[in-house]
């Protein structure tokens, strides 16, 4: 190889590991130049100033100059600030929407629009103008005019809506789902009859006479110009009957109808409960409810358990509340100009002696049946209902023999079925017995719980277990143990009260087998 040709050689190799050094130098720039671009974007993600969010009130105004440069501006709310700020360049004023959350800059140009804020403050509509504005109230009802954002424009909306108000309380944002009023009252389509109720014969006799007469006989009580009564008060001890009265009548008085009764039930105490200082409005909903379910021809039954928190005494003092607004509102109602047609209200109480005597009057609830604790043939035949014949029964006994043996055991007045003491004001004392306590639905659950031994006993067994005497006899004994529990752990004047004891008669409660050793 010549000289020339070995330089030439030596040359071409530093040339490839020049070009290769210049290759991974470009490529070091090109990371370097990327890792650059990366760092500045970080610095001006950290360095951003802040944007304020506001709600959109309207659009100020808008105009192109002689340059051709569009000047907008737009009204917003910021907190409690009401402005007018620029409007971006980049954002189309046409596609601001009132009630919209907005982003303002650092300069308080207005750069971006967001959805509606799905928080705020809760008002409730009052009354809608003729111009579309709301009057909306809060707790105390204070009253303010409002806007409806432009996701309102067309709801139609109505008294005792709720809404969202932005923080200033100009704009009335969003329509809030009526959940207080879904829950306000149960509603079903009962199907309780007659025939599933025992012992009450006399007390449905009447109720029957109350209610189906003048609903199926409209006609001829309008001839006689005889106004029906507007509702039923159903009073007792509880446990015994009053609801499923109440529900069998909304099923009677739908036989016929295809689409069945409502029986709508309220509870006294947890309504109040729920609608502190707005009982007027709670009252007003119940009657609107029923009447609208009343429209398309249904019977309605409004059942009201414990009403005597609810309509109590004028004048008792034990909440203004109740007495200066629920019950002139629960008679304007009954009373009302507006027809009730087809709507039956039927009171549930332990306390008649507490509601309002004008609750009462003719016309009104004047209707009062009286649904008291079973006696050993109401009971026997209760228990008739939930223990049958076609129960795997013990061998040898029917249903019949089976219940006259259970109601002579509970209502037995020996000292196995001695329940407590209790002392009355004049320092008397005397015996409860099971029998001064139990209840329809104490009855029924004897029989459950016989049922759940024979149950787990076919569990057991893997073959099914016969109801017998024993299993009755034992569940008797586990209610008897159980309302012995209660009754002791009860306050005395209370326990009276609702055991339907003439009402604070009850002054002291000792445990049964105390006597001897008092
Ligand atoms: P109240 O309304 O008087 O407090 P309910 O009607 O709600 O009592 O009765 C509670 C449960 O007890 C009923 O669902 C039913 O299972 C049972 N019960 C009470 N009384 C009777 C009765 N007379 N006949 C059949 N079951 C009854």
């Amino acid at each position: 190889m010549t000289q020339d040709a070995q330089s030439l050689q030596d040359l071409a190799a530093l040339n490839d590991r020049l070009m290769a050094r210049n290759h991974a130098l470009a490529e070091a720039l090109n990371r370097a130049g990327k890792e650059l671009a990366k760092a500045k974007a970080q610095i001006s993600q950290i360095t951003r100033p802040p944007l304020t969010f506001a709600t959109m009130v309207r659009v100020d105004g808008s105009h192109i100059d002689d340059e051709g440069v569009r000047h907008a501006s737009a009204e917003v709310i910021a907190g409690t600030r009401r402005m007018i700020v620029p409007i971006a360049a980049s954002l189309n004023p046409a596609g601001l929407e009132p009630g919209r959350t907005v982003l303002l800059n650092e300069n308080m140009v207005l750069v971006d629009q967001r959805d509606v804020d799905g928080v705020g403050t809760v008002r409730r509509v009052a009354q809608v103008l003729d111009d579309g504005r709301l009057i909306v109230e809060d707790n105390a009802g204070n009253p303010t005019v409002v806007r409806r954002a432009t996701a309102l424009a067309g709801v139609s909306l109505g008294p005792s809506d709720r809404v969202t108000v932005d923080p200033s309380c100009r704009l009335a944002l969003e329509l809030l789902p009526g959940e207080d009023d879904a829950d306000l009252v149960l509603e079903e389509t009962p199907d309780v009859t007659f025939a599933d109720i025992g012992g009450l014969d006399e007390q449905i006799e009447r109720i029957r006479d109350a209610v189906q007469l003048p609903f199926l006989h409209r006609e001829l009580f309008e001839r006689y110009n005889l106004n029906p009564p507007k509702g039923v008060l159903l009073y007792g001890p509880p446990g015994n009957g009053k609801t499923l009265i109440a529900k069998a009548v909304a099923h009677m008085l739908a036989e016929g109808t295809e689409s069945g009764g409502v029986f709508l039930s309220v509870k006294g105490p947890e309504l109040l409960n729920k609608f502190v200082g707005e009982s007027e409005r709670l009252i007003r909903l119940i009657f609107a409810r029923a009447r609208e379910r009343a429209a398309s021809g249904r019977p309605v039954i409004v059942f009201i358990d414990e009403m005597d928190s609810l309509l109590r005494t004028r004048g008792s003092g034990v909440s203004s509340d109740v007495e200066t607004t629920i019950v002139p509102q629960f008679l304007a109602e009954l009373d009302g100009v507006e027809q009730l047609d087809n709507v039956m209200v039927i009171g549930a109480s332990n306390r008649v002696d507490m509601i309002d005597p004008a609750v009462l009057r003719p016309g009104r609830l004047d209707v009062k049946i009286r649904v008291d604790r079973p006696g050993p043939r109401q009971a026997d035949d209760i228990i008739r209902h939930y223990l049958t014949d076609d129960l795997p029964l013990e061998h040898g006994v029917d249903a019949h023999a089976l219940a006259r043996v259970l109601v002579g055991d509970i209502y037995a007045q020996d000292e196995h079925r001695h329940v407590c003491d209790v002392c009355d004001e004049h320092g008397q004392w005397r015996a409860i017995h099971m029998s001064d306590v139990v209840s329809g639905a104490m009855l029924k659950n004897i029989v459950d719980r016989a049922k759940t031994r024979a149950v787990k006993a076919s569990i057991e067994t893997g073959a099914a277990a016969a109801l017998s005497v024993d299993m009755l006899a034992m569940a008797a004994q586990e209610e008897f143990r159980e309302s012995v529990d209660a009754i002791l752990d009860a306050d005395p004047v209370q326990w009276s009260r609702i055991a339907g004891f003439e009402s604070g008669s009850v002054t002291r409660i000792r445990p049964a087998g105390d006597a001897r050793t008092a």
